[in-house]
């Protein structure tokens, strides 16, 4: 199928982000949405990611983001006619430092009021939850039963799938070249398959979003940062399901996936590039050492294998989403770090309101594209970092 040449709306990337934006625009009816996938739907760092979905957030906006992310899933089946594998296992994280105990209380006040059942509970209450636990230096937990994890594959899949049938055009294999512009307006993309206009272009590009809006001539505030996930042999010794579980401590975090323990050292590296994330075999020796410590009964378990993927961070870790600065009719969702595929329905739903509507309907000034320019963002308030 060849590209066509106009457009309504360009969506760079085809990831979970672009293909949500595409199904929400395409159900308010907008006409000619095309989305330009240079690999295929879901093959970047969407297929990379641990599935994780949680309410313990440290805004109202992205609590309410990660709320809305659940009821999707509960109903993602009857909706989308794909099982997206959504289970509530809950997420705990293990807590060693009264300081740390302390940033998670007014955290935990502003979920508690939106309505998350989020509790701190003692270190013997954790090993409950997980047996295999050590939990001796521990001084507590912080557990969200109604935190859980789903397939990215399955959900982008499901995304695509609708879209296409609202009369979505998803070209993959090609790649945007150059955005456009007439002044201070975008005015179309070329691309590896030809050019094509249109007044409105949506960056989704994931770790290579900053690349992508240089495209325009608008910088971004992006920076991939590489992430290693292992997975063990079967490992019965560890019976499923349990909590996605994070050692604050070490940043080690690890869940049962099937009969297999998925684990990550919770690493954080300027390492990768747009095509290649290589996996450093250094890093299976610090997250089993971290592992071991917190879970001893996996000196038991032999490592399989695993993967790297590109986290993209802010330097706030949180989301870039509105109008780009300075050249009009380039919109950005972008810069979603560890929690992009959890909040991709919320912004699909949120950015397909804002350009049909012409305005947000919620406030999403925390996603504020300008603030990192007029000085505005705070430093690293995401709170635990999980995924
Ligand atoms: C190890 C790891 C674990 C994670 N765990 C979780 C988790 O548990 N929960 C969670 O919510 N999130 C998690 N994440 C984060 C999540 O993966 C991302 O935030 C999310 O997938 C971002 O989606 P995206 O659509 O923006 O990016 P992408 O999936 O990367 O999509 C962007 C697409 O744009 C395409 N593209 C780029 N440039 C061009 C171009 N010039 N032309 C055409 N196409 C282009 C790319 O090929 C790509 O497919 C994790 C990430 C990593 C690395």
């Amino acid at each position: 199928m060849s590209l066509p040449r106009t457009a309504s709306i360009v969506i760079i990337g085809g990831g979970v982000v672009g293909c949500s934006i595409a199904y929400h625009l395409a159900g308010r009816g907008v006409r000619d949405v095309v989305v330009i996938e240079r690999e295929t739907v879901g093959s970047g760092t969407t297929s990379k990611a641990a599935g994780g979905i949680r309410a313990q957030f440290p805004t109202e906006t992205e609590i309410r983001f990660s709320l809305e992310a659940i009821e999707v899933f509960e109903r993602f089946e009857e909706e989308f006619g794909v099982d997206p594998g959504y289970k509530k296992i809950g997420y705990l994280f293990l807590v060693s430092d009264p300081d740390d105990l302390r940033g998670f209380e007014p955290r935990i006040a502003l979920q508690r009021r939106l309505g998350v059942d989020v509790r701190v509970i003692a270190p013997a209450d954790a090993k409950k939850l997980v047996p295999a636990l050590r939990v001796d230096d521990l001084i507590a937990a912080v557990w969200g039963p109604g935190d859980g994890l789903a397939g990215p594959a399955e959900v982008t899949n499901g995304f695509a799938k609708r879209a296409r049938q609202r009369g979505v055009t998803i070209a993959e294999g090609v790649r945007v070249t150059a955005i456009e512009r007439a002044g201070d307006r975008v005015s179309g993309v070329t691309t590896t398959d030809g050019a094509m206009s249109a007044p409105l272009v949506i960056n989704a590009a994931g770790p290579v979003a900053a690349s992508v809006g240089r495209l325009a001539g608008v910088e971004i505030a992006v920076h991939p940062r590489r992430r290693h996930i292992f997975y063990t042999e079967p490992f019965p010794e560890i019976p499923g399901p349990i909590p996605l579980t994070t050692d604050r401590a070490s940043g080690f975090y690890f869940r049962k996936e099937l009969e297999q323990v998925l684990l990550s050292p919770g690493d954080v590296e300027d390492i990768g590039t747009d095509f290649e994330v290589p996996v450093d075999r250094a890093k299976i020796e610090e997250a089993v050492t971290k592992a071991v410590a917190r879970v001893p009964v996996l000196e038991q378990a032999t490592i399989a294998g695993g993967w790297a993927g590109l986290r993209p961070l802010t330097p706030d870790d949180h989301a870039i989403i509105g109008w780009a600065p300075g050249v009009q009719g380039f919109f950005l969702a972008v810069g979603f770090g560890g929690h992009g595929f959890q909040h991709s329905p919320a912004t699909g739903r949120h950015v397909a309101d804002w350009i049909v509507n012409g305005t947000p309907s919620m406030d999403l000034s925390l996603f504020d594209p300008g603030r990192f320019a007029q000085g505005r963002a705070k430093a690293h308030d995401q709170g635990p970092d999980a995924e």
